[in-house]
């Protein structure tokens, strides 16, 4: 096979390469949509369309694999499974897409993020991002200062509430537009 075909074919097979890993994605981020919606309780009928969609790209993601067998075929059957000529620089080695990994999991619905910084989608800016959080004194806070101060306060231990996090109300920001998305109150 001559150089150039060979080269063609390894350029083919890197296009195809990344063009599987953009519907990958996109795989992904629809099955994340249509469990959302599954959790949120909609029927079949209201994510029809993902569900389509989704079909769409297994079959696509079909061909582009007998595609890829195919060209990877052609090029063993040249004898030369990698093309590695330190004398051409504009040698192509071919690098395979990473494995998919689990995507980290994203917590859609900001009433159920937990009082950590978590992934989310901004109610403002739509984005995802990783929530930045702060504390703040809360009702549970004061709660806690007014016992101690009823019950056992020896030299200002009532202040020990408005120091300790786990008393207080948790506040998740976006890094991005920094508008408040929630507060986790404690009470
Ligand atoms: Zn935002």
């Amino acid at each position: 096979m001559p150089d150039e075909q060979l080269t063609n074919t390894s350029e083919e097979l890197n296009r195809l390469s990344f063009r599987r890993q953009q519907l990958m994605d996109k795989r992904n981020i629809l099955a994340m949509l249509i469990q959302f919606k599954r959790n949120n309780g909609q029927n079949e009928q209201q994510y029809s369309r993902e569900t389509e969609e989704l079909k769409e790209i297994d079959e696509q993601l079909n061909i582009l694999s007998e595609k890829k067998i195919q060209l990877e075929n052609r090029q063993r059957s040249s004898g030369r499974t990698h093309i590695i000529d330190t004398t051409v620089s504009t040698d192509v080695i071919i690098i395979e897409s990473p494995p998919p990994y689990p995507a980290p999991r994203v917590i859609l619905d900001v009433q159920q993020l937990p009082r950590h910084s978590s992934q989310t989608q901004c109610p403002d800016c739509h984005q995802f991002v990783t929530t930045d959080v702060t504390t703040k004194a809360g009702s549970a806070t004061y709660i806690v200062c007014l016992i101690s101060i009823l019950f056992c306060c020896v030299a200002g231990c009532c202040v020990i509430p408005f120091c300790v996090d786990g008393c207080k109300d948790v506040v998740h920001k976006c890094p991005k537009c920094r508008s408040h998305i929630i507060t986790c109150k404690k009470l």
